[in-house]
């Protein structure tokens, strides 16, 4: 099949279902003829998961709970088997309880900021260690991150602190297997309605003003999340490794939304 991504193999990692951020790059990737498998987390979670994967053309879907070493060491055990190598990971994996994605930051517990940390940071190091060697030059890993990484935004709370180490871990992961020719990037996606949106306290709210102050004036949308991860997974982006590509209407780069710049003529 021609496309951007004609004979190369990626693994996705965090589709829960057709809203998932992991699937709008999952469909992109399959129009671009790559070849995928999934994992899914959750055990109910694999008769979701099937059926989309079976429409991206894939039998491959395994167990793979970030938290269990044994289940990430499976997973590339039999894609190693199954393909003998592999050209990309994405990583769309993250949970905090939802009890620490209200109120303050400051009432965050020890054990919601450990698990927040090991899900949503941890596990692309996890993921990585045993990707990589499997990984052919050119190929590359990509995560997805927020703009609560950089900025504070209310009730992302610990996800956002999350998502800092996880920007960080972009970095020193990029610098360790660039000399191998392996690439590391994430995508900060703008707000999207999925699963696990929907638990940060006050996203709908969220969601309408970045429709108000984005200078594209609209919400992200999955698609436009899968179509740029093409330029961070194929060839096109050769040259990018420990980058952070926004991919939320150009929200990031405002100081002053515009709403207030109306209130003041
Ligand atoms: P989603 O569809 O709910 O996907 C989240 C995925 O994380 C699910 O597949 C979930 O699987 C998986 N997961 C959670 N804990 C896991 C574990 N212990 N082991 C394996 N998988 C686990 O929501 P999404 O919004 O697409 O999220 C995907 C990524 O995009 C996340 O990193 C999220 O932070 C990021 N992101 C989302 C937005 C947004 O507004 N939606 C914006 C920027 C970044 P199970 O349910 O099976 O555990």
């Amino acid at each position: 099949m021609a496309g951007v991504l004609a004979g190369r193999r990626g693994v996705v990692l965090g589709v829960a279902n057709e809203r998932s951020l992991a699937w709008g790059i999952a469909q992109a990737a399959a129009r671009e003829g790559a070849e995928l498998a999934f994992t899914f987390g959750a055990p109910v979670l694999e008769k979701r998961v099937r059926p989309l994967a079976a429409q991206a053309g894939s039998q491959l879907v395994f167990p793979c709970d970030v938290q269990d070493d044994v289940q990430i060491d499976d997973v590339f055990a039999a894609i190693q088997e199954e393909w003998g190598g592999l050209d990309f990971v994405v990583h769309a994996v993250a949970f905090a309880d939802r009890e620490e994605l209200r109120g303050e930051f400051l009432e965050t517990s020890r054990e919601g900021f450990r698990l927040a940390m090991e899900v949503s940071a941890y596990s692309l190091v996890a993921v990585a260690r045993r990707a990589v060697p499997l990984i052919k030059e050119g190929g590359s890993l990509l995560t997805l991150s927020y703009l609560g990484a950089e900025r504070t935004v209310p009730h992302y709370n610990v996800m956002g602190v999350a998502k800092a180490a996880l920007e960080a871990s972009v970095r020193y992961l990029a610098a360790d297997v660039g000399p191998r020719g392996v690439r590391v990037n994430g995508i900060s996606a703008g707000p999207v309605r999925t699963l696990a949106a929907a638990g940060v306290g006050g996203f709908h709210a969220v969601l309408d003003w970045y429709a108000a102050a984005a200078p594209l004036r609209r919400a992200t949308t999955q698609q436009e999340v899968g179509d740029a991860a093409l330029l961070l997974l194929s060839d096109w982006g050769r040259g990018i490794t420990g980058e952070i590509l926004h991919v939320d209407s150009g929200y990031h780069s405002v100081g002053v939304p515009p709403t207030i710049g109306d209130t003041v003529g």
